[in-house]
């Protein structure tokens, strides 16, 4: 099969880049497939290629919605004929587009994983003709990884339905027991993995020791060029800093998940385009963000794990021009960190209370409550029984995963739109302009009964029936709603509950290690991880983080700050004293090589050459045949 002729004639490249075409070849031949590319290593490609090979469609899975539609914008530029089912399309909408995945020619169907276990897929899937399965971001099929989305774990049902059809998994992260794990869970028929180095040599890592963040930041913001990304915690905080940086004359917009969709585009675009410098966000901003030439990610607080941290960093540098990923950190920042355990992992009686509360909240009597939906207001939830958000959001995410209930808060309702002025009125209107006028005309043709009550609209559909954009559709509602001529509630992201069992009493709650211990154990060993890494001051970061990866390379970047430190010889006394205590820590118990030793301390060598020097003379330790051992 020509892969290279599809290549060049959809995408007029000339050439595979990396592994791309091992995995292509490898999937072509029908094995099971997992890919590991870093981000903007080209994953998309992998299986567009032998999609279009094939006879038959690809089914792609993938967990956000606005990347979803992106590719499928994508293709359908280049002339490939694609589709997309996701949560907020209406049943009519869902059930038209699997039927035109079923007889209309498409080559590729893109679907949230939330959607598979639905009846009306899996009987139309029944009739569609798929040549592969595509599992994109898979590390969220993973229990052991950082982005654990229960409804990955369906896919292998969706599986069991199509057994001759091969899967192909791929991430940009994945730890080696994730990678293991993956194609467990993917019940892969035999084990096989294609790996691309996660290197990236024209990233600097940084760790900024500092107390003063704010001046540390602005010294940093003056002293370089380009655009920014800033990651903060919180969504307040995205406000305020801000607000500052534009005080220091440095333009900036902040972004998280509660805001609109439209005010977020409007902020991405501006940033896109470099309207605005620095993006100001919670880790909600990034993923399926294609900036090219974003020259510094910030890190003002500590994300909670190293693979958050790989991913936001590699947000710089896509153009292979240098840019930096620069952590500021202080020392209260490990307390914070470590207080998200508690925060993620409340304790169970706690979690439990919160499961009678909900009860009486919802006013559910005993038994009742299976296949229960309820619209959750967490703040209002918590001034009715005195509870803070954070430990009540995480009870119910691990409620949710001892299967009481589901918990969503990323339910996308429709936008709602209702006349306010009668049909007559309307027509009198005048001077509203022509856009206006067609999009009202498209709204009366498209719902109906707007005079009477409010209607489900898609603003995304009447862009397509009057050809403005959908950000112009929504900035014209809110006009008209400004001039009381409609009443428009835009779509927003309500939480649900849906009780998923029956109440039981809540000293019954059945809360099993897999849900609780285990997964604490694990959260807790990717913060130690993630404090490990800001607080090591010897090795090399770019080493540090490819070895979390499970990537042995030997060389250091010579870029981070601990390697211009090291090459400049600005060892401090304290450094060495930290280094020392280490090879004491990795020598107690049993001895080792050198060689060994530096593997497991990923220390740059001659500093630890002069180091075990400096402990030997200080009679601390000694060589046994060739073994380092502590001297007793
Ligand atoms: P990923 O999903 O791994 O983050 P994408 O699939 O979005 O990456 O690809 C990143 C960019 O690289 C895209 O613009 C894509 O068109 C480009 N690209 C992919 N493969 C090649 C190739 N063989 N040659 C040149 N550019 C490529
Ligand atoms: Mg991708």
């Amino acid at each position: 099969m020509d892969y290279q002729a599809i290549l060049k004639q959809y995408w007029g490249y000339d050439s595979f880049r990396g592994i791309q075409e091992n995995i292509i070849r490898s999937i072509g031949e029908g094995r099971d497939t997992l890919g590991l590319m870093p981000t903007g290593g080209g994953k998309s490609v992998t299986f567009q290629v032998p999609a279009l090979a094939q006879e038959g469609m690809c089914l792609v899975i993938t967990p956000l919605i606005a990347l979803m539609k992106d590719q499928v914008q994508n293709l359908k530029r280049r002339g490939i004929k694609a589709l997309a089912v996701y949560s907020g399309m209406s049943r009519q909408d869902i059930i038209t587009t699997l039927e035109n995945a079923i007889f209309g020619n498409y080559k590729f169907l893109y679907i949230s994983p939330e959607r598979l276990d639905t009846e009306i897929f899996r009987i139309k899937l029944a009739k569609m003709k798929i040549s592969l399965i595509t599992v994109d971001e898979s590390h969220c099929i993973s229990q052991w990884g950082y982005d654990f989305r229960p409804a990955y774990l369906k896919i292998a049902e969706v599986r069991h339905l199509l057994p001759d059809v091969p899967i192909l998994a791929l991430t940009a992260t994945a730890t080696p027991e994730v990678v293991k794990d993956i194609q467990q869970r993917l019940e892969f028929r035999k084990e096989n993995v294609f790996r691309m180095s996660f290197e990236r040599t024209n990233l600097a890592y940084v760790v900024r020791q500092t107390e003063n963040k704010a001046s540390e930041l602005l010294h940093i913001l003056q002293r370089m060029e380009g655009s920014a990304i800033l990651y903060v915690r919180n969504r307040r905080r995205t406000k305020e800093v801000t607000e500052w940086l534009q005080q220091q004359g440095i333009t900036a917009d902040f972004y998280h998940a509660g805001l609109d969709d439209a005010v977020k585009d409007i902020r991405q675009q501006r940033w896109q385009k470099g309207e605005s410098r620095v993006m100001v966000a919670t880790n909600a901003f990034g993923m399926g963000i294609d900036k090219p030439d974003v020259r510094l990610v910030i890190h003002l607080d500590l994300p909670d794990s190293i693979e958050a941290y790989f991913q936001e960093a590699g947000r710089a540098g896509r153009d292979g021009q240098k840019a930096y990923a620069i952590i500021l950190y202080a020392q209260s920042d490990s307390t914070t960190l470590r207080k998200r355990i508690p925060d993620n992992f409340p304790e169970k009686d706690y979690i439990r209370d919160v499961y009678e509360h909900l009860q009486y909240y919802y006013e559910m009597a005993m038994g009742d409550g299976l296949g229960c939906v309820r619209e959750f207001d967490i703040e209002d939830f918590c001034r009715k029984f005195k509870y803070f958000p954070v430990p009540v959001d995480s009870a119910l995410k691990i409620l949710t995963q001892a299967g009481y209930l589901e918990y969503t808060d990323e339910q996308d309702n429709a936008s709602r739109l209702l006349f306010s002025v009668g049909r007559e009125e309307l027509y009198r209107l005048r001077e509203l302009g022509e856009d206006m006028d067609r999009l009202i005309q498209a709204a009366l043709r498209s719902y109906t009964g707007l005079f009477t009550d409010y209607a489900f609209i898609s603003e995304e559909t009447l862009a397509i029936r009057t050809g403005l954009t959908q950000r112009q559709v929504y900035e014209m509602l809110k006009e008209l709603s400004r001039r009381r001529i409609v009443s428009y509630i835009p779509r927003k992201k309500t939480p649900y509950i849906i009780y998923t069992r029956e109440r039981v009493e809540s000293n019954r709650l059945n809360i099993p290690p897999a849900v609780y211990e285990e997964r604490k154990a694990r959260y807790e060993q990717r913060i130690k991880a993630m404090l490990e890494y800001v607080t090591n001051d010897t090795a090399c970061r770019s080493r540090m983080l490819l070895h979390y990866f499970g990537e042995q390379n030997e060389h250091d970047c010579s870029q981070c700050d601990t390697c211009l430190r090291l090459r400049h010889k600005i060892t401090t006394d304290k450094q060495a004293d930290s280094l020392s205590g280490r090879v004491l820590h990795c020598l107690s118990g049993h001895s080792l090589t050198p060689a060994a030793l530096a593997d497991q301390l990923l220390v740059e060598k001659d500093l630890l050459a002069e180091t075990l020097r400096q402990m030997m003379d200080d009679k601390q330790i000694f060589t046994h045949n060739g073994m380092l051992q502590i001297r007793k």
